[in-house]
Formats: C-alpha cells, structure tokens, sequence
C-alpha cells in the first residue's frame, strides 16, 4: 500500500499547486522587457554580411582554408571589441585519435580540374567555378586514364571481372570507401563520383559534396576524385553504354599534410558580485556552438551558424556593456571543427559536464523557407537525458513565434518551426553523451534539398530567418545566465507540466491508473514526445538541482521531493528482479563511438567483428541513435539487464543479446569493461 499512499500525496501535490494559486507561473520564461531588448538589438541583416563572409573560404576541417575562415571570425571579434577571445588548436594528421575520433588529415588545395579527353574534349570540373566538384582531401598531380564504370564501388563484388588499375572509376558509393577499394587497394588512378539515380533527380546539375577522408598510411599512394553532377554521368555513361571509350584528364595542384583542428570560443564572463540563491557561479557555463568548417561555399551549412554566432556575440557585447544586462553565468561562443574539433576540445576540458548546464547547437539556421521549402527544427534531448532545457527553449520558441519578428530586408513569411526528439548528426551529440551530461539542443532547417551540395548558397540565406533564430537562442541564453531561484522555479513548473502532458497523465485518474498497473515503464501513449520512468524524472531535474537549493525554494522543493520519494519506491520494489543479477558494463572512453568512413579506428580494431555491425545497422531503425542511447544508459551503474530494459523503453522491445553484443564488441576493443553483478 506504500506504493498508492505515494500517489495520493502526488496527487495532492498537484492539485495543492494549481489549487492555493500561491504561484502562477508567468506565460513565459524570458520577461517581455529582457525579450524586446535582444529583439531591437539583433539583426538579421549583419548576420546575413558575416555569413556571406565566411562562405568565401573553402573551409575543409584542420586545413589552411578553415584557419584563414577562422582568422577572419576572430577579426571581427576584434573589430566589435569582443575583449576574451580563445583560440585552442589540437594537431589533426589522420592518424592521432581523440576519444574514438581519428583526427582528419590537413589539405591545401589552389587548383583542380577535370576534363574530359575522349571521345572529344569538355571541362567537366573547375575548383576555381565550383569548389565542390573537387573531392575533399584529393591528392596532387596529373593523370590521365580511361573511365571503368564500377556501380556503387564500394565492395569488392563490384570490381570482379572488372580491371581498373591505371584507369579512372566511375561509381555511385562515397567517394572515401570507393577510393579505398579502387585506388589503394586495386591501383586505380583516381574516382568520379555521380549521384546514385534516386538522388534529387530534378536537379541535374547540382553537384554533391564528397571526401576521400585518408588514413596517414594512405597519403602516399592516394590519387585524384571528383564529382560530376547527375547529367555530366549520363553523358559519360551514354557514350560507354554504346562501346564509345571515354577517357579523362585530371590535374590538382594540392598537398595532404599535418594540420590543426582549431577551436575559438568568446566568453561573456559571469560576474554579478551580488548574486542571490539560486543564481549559480561565474564558472557555469552556458555554450552556444557552431561548425565552421565544409567546403565553399556551404552557406546555409554551416555559415549560417557561425554567422549568426557573431552576430549574437556582437548583441551580448551591446547588452552587457550598453544595456546594463549582468549575467550571473558565463556565456561561451564556440566556432568548431565540426565532431573532430568538439570531441578534442572536451576532452582537454574533462570538467566541461560539470560547469556547462545547457548547450545550444547552430547547425542551418537562416534558411529562406520560400527557396527551401523547409522548417526550422529544434532538436530535443535524448531520452537518456531527458531535461528542463527543452522546455524553456519551446517557450522561447513560442514567445519568439508570437513576437512575429522580421528583418527590413528578409522575408515576410511565418515563422515555421517544430519541435523534434533526437537526432543525432552534429555537435549537440558530443555534450548529450552521458560521459559529458551537458542538455544539448539543436537548431537547424530540414528537409533541405541544398544539403551538402553547390545549390548550398547565400541567394538561399534569408536575414529573418537569422533574426529569428538568433533571438531565441540569445533570449534562452541570456535567461540561463541570469537565473536565480524565482526563475528556477518557473522553470521547474513548466518541466513538470510537460512531465504530466508527455507522460499522458493529465488527469490524476490517469497518474493513478498507470502507476497502479504495475508496469516497469511510464509510457506515455503512442505519439507523444517521451516515454517515462521515474529515474527520467529524477535525471530531468537534477540539472536543475544541482544549481539551486531545493530546501530553500519552495515549487522545486515540493516536485523534488516528489520524485526522490517515486524513484526511492520504484527503486525498492525493482531490486527484487532476479536480472539485477547481471554484470555492469562501464565506458572507458569519452564522447559518442566515432565511427564513420572519416574515422575508421573502431571498425578496423574490430576486424571480421564488424559484419555484424553492418547487418544489424539495416535492421534496427535508426541505428545510430540505437547504439548512441546503449551507450548513454551504460553510466557504470545500470547493470546491463537495466541497460537493456531503458533501451527497450526507449526503441520498443529488440531482439535478446544486441544490445550484449554491442556492450561485449566494444569490450574486445578496449572501451567497456564488465564488472560484477551488483550486491543487493
Ligand atoms: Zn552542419
């Protein structure tokens, strides 16, 4: 019966809060006044200048372009008189490893073009007219060979029967595996990449980024790449359907060599000498982060960010310096090699999960929606950390929809954006890991037919998208950096509203019926954000508590109190299970498992192992995100029975021993280890 008491005294809780009306929280988090201020101050059209700034470098991670793009950020740092400006640089080689992350090799390019020779001549490819039609990390030098069709080129199958060494490969795959399998490993002379048939047909003439993406070992037998748009393959490959030898030349002039990855933050210092309960430490940090680097011009990804990042640097300068603006909390801007950079950075800064409390990450944020067709997304926090951040930047986004903002000299249309669960793909995934514990969201636009092509251009960035984007973040920023009690409370509120909502428990009938069943898991019905248990609960306030005192403010104090007195129940009653009994694996590396043709370490110390890999990523839907969660829940406390109950809560049930598999791979590699089962 402990168990119903419990859920009349939240019952009572509840209905005590709503009730007495001794607290009303406002409607929303950021006060009008503090909004309007960041709104009139930031523009939409400075952030455009410095985004067409920046797309004029080919900006390949740990190469001379990024520097030069990165010099030219710390400039107009400069030229605003932003005073504390860091620039940290990480040697990057193709060997050296960060965490799991194989650091790129450095490239300088000046030149690169493709002609065709046979059977007549036409320029295929000019670096000089589209920077992307070169394949990132080509060698340098000059060759010239017949063109070997090879399919998706990335398997041996595709090249029986087939001789291509001295030729020229044509194939759909990514240009770093074809080139592994046709240049190192068959002696070709360099790959041409075309657009797999299904690939946004409708534009013919765009051209797809693509990198080789070379070990250190492989620097010197390396030849050329490039890719040609859909309707340059069709031409090559009409010619060779009917016999015709098509032959190419090639000439880069470019050199592969050591580099940096090189990471620059600004910092807004917290300094309120009269800081009040609940309103932190100078030290806390709040970090907004954006990848600077992708070849030129890459406008939208991600020279909107970073962009937009000046912009707002340059709007916390006028508010803290002009406007009479404190924060209690430290702001940190961060321009980034995107993963490589980010996963070298925190980890020469192992203390970052405990002074961060929120990221936000900047990845396509100015989109021209009319030209895009797209939306703004902003992307929630894993299940595995779940967080009050997600709640304050939905307000944000709805006072900031309302607000209605427009630049003079962006579009007119309505500020579209939504709400998404995770999806991993960027920087937000290096602070969510749970060896970090940083909430981390994401902004960016999607779909995106641009994506990662030369149609990627500034024509496409629109400044009121920028003014949107950039007074959200900033406004959410700014309150994370202020907060003291009042505002933790408030927020406190809102989290638990969204509990009750996302948990479908919106009326104590329903709270007590779920909690009544006897179910391991609170889960909500189908669609809605989250599923539930009661550890979530404890983890979503605990960013919350570990800044304010819960004993000294009152609306925190009652939903902690609340939940510790849930989770010690729930602890009681599941210890009995007979599965508490299996081993605890615990992570010996930091940051999610860096595993991707750019970074090959894990699947070639794997070795044969790795096939498994491979199958199950075409049988688990959303793999990536499978095996990014599996690790997360793996905090060396969770047994792996609890592991595996928390993913299958998360995915729905999966098949017994994959997320085993998963644990015992990475323990041959050296990253888990097992250790006992726990005592009771
Ligand atoms: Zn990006």
């Amino acid at each position: 019966m402990r168990r119903h008491a419990i859920v009349l005294v939240l019952a009572l809780a509840i209905a005590a809060t709503a009730a007495a009306q001794t607290y009303a929280p406002p409607k929303y988090l950021v006060s009008e006044e503090m909004f309007q201020m960041v709104a009139e101050e930031l523009s939409g059209s400075l952030a455009k200048e410095n985004v067409i700034g920046i797309t004029k470098y080919h900006r390949v991670q740990a190469s001379p372009g990024f520097s030069e793009a990165r010099e030219w950020v710390v400039e107009q740092l400069k030229q605003m008189g932003v005073s504390e400006v860091e620039v940290e640089a990480f040697p990057s080689d193709g060997k050296r490893r960060y965490q799991t992350y194989v650091s790129p090799l450095a490239w300088t390019v000046r030149s690169g073009e493709l002609w065709m020779t046979r059977p007549y001549k036409q320029r295929l490819c000019n670096y000089r007219d589209v920077p992307m039609c070169l394949t990132t990390l080509s060698n340098g030098g000059e060759w010239e060979g017949a063109v070997v069709d090879v399919g998706r080129g990335t398997e041996a199958a595709d090249y029986e029967g087939k001789d291509v060494a001295g030729k020229v490969v044509l194939a759909t795959g990514y240009a770093a595996m074809v080139h592994r399998e046709a240049v190192i490993g068959r002696g070709a002379l360099g790959v041409l990449i075309r657009p797999r048939e299904s690939d946004r047909p409708e534009h013919p003439e765009m051209v797809r980024y693509n990198g080789l993406w070379l070990k250190w070992e492989e620097k010197e037998k390396a030849g050329f790449g490039f890719q040609l748009s859909s309707k340059q393959a069709e031409q090559l490959r009409t010619f060779m359907e009917v016999g015709q030898v098509v032959e190419v030349r090639a000439k880069v002039d470019a050199e592969l060599h050591e580099g940096k990855l090189e990471v620059t933050s600004a910092l807004f210092r917290g300094s309120d000498p009269s800081a009040s309960l609940g309103a932190g430490k100078p030290e806390q940090e709040i970090i907004l982060v954006g990848h600077l680097d992708h070849p030129k011009w890459s406008a939208n990804d991600n020279a909107s960010g970073s962009g937009l990042l000046l912009e707002i640097a340059r709007t916390l300068k006028a508010l803290t310096e002009e406007k009479g603006v404190k924060l209690r909390r430290t702001i940190r801007i961060m321009w980034v090699p995107e993963h490589f950079g980010t996963i070298a950075w925190i980890d020469s800064h192992r203390d970052i999960g405990s002074r961060a409390i929120a990221v936000l990450n900047l990845d396509m944020v100015g989109e021209d929606l009319y030209k895009t067709n797209s939306r703004l997304r902003i992307t929630r926090t894993p299940e595995s950390l779940p967080s009050f951040l997600n709640d304050l930047v939905e307000n944000v986004a709805a006072q900031t929809a309302a607000a209605n903002l427009t630049d003079p000299v962006g579009t007119k249309n309505l500020f579209h954006y939504e709400v998404t669960p995770y999806d991993p793909g960027s920087d937000h995934d290096m602070f969510n890991d749970s060896t970090v514990g940083v909430p981390a969201l994401m902004f960016g636009h999607w779909p995106d037919w641009t994506h990662h092509t030369s149609e990627d251009t500034v024509d496409k960035v629109d400044p009121t998208t920028l003014k949107r984007v950039g007074v959200l973040a900033t406004a959410a920023a700014l309150w994370l950096a202020q907060a003291q009690s009042v505002d933790w409370a408030a927020a406190a509120h809102l989290s638990a509203e969204a509990i009750l909502k996302d948990g479908g428990l919106g009326s104590v009938d329903g709270l007590e019926a779920s909690y009544r069943d006897d179910s391991a898991w609170f889960s909500g019905p189908p669609g809605l954000r989250t599923r539930m248990n009661f550890k979530k609960v404890d983890q979503l306030l605990r960013p919350i508590e570990r800044i304010v005192q819960p004993d000294r403010v009152p609306a925190l104090e009652r939903i902690g109190w609340l939940v510790r007195d849930l989770v010690a129940n729930w602890e009681s009653a599941s210890t009995a299970k007979p599965e508490h009994k299996s081993p605890v694996p615990r992570r010996l590396f930091i940051g999610p498992l860096g595993d991707s043709y750019a970074s090959m370490w894990f699947r070639e110390a794997l070795g044969e192992g790795y096939g498994w890999w491979r199958d199950w990523e075409g049988k688990v839907p959303h793999w990536e995100t499978f095996v990014y969660e599996v690790l997360n829940y793996t905090d060396g406390k969770r047994s792996l029975a609890e592991i595996e109950d928390a993913v299958a809560a998360e995915f729905g049930d999966i098949p017994d021993g994959v997320v085993e598999h998963i644990l015992r791979d990475l323990e041959k590699v050296g990253l888990v280890e097992f250790t006992p089962p726990k005592a009771d």
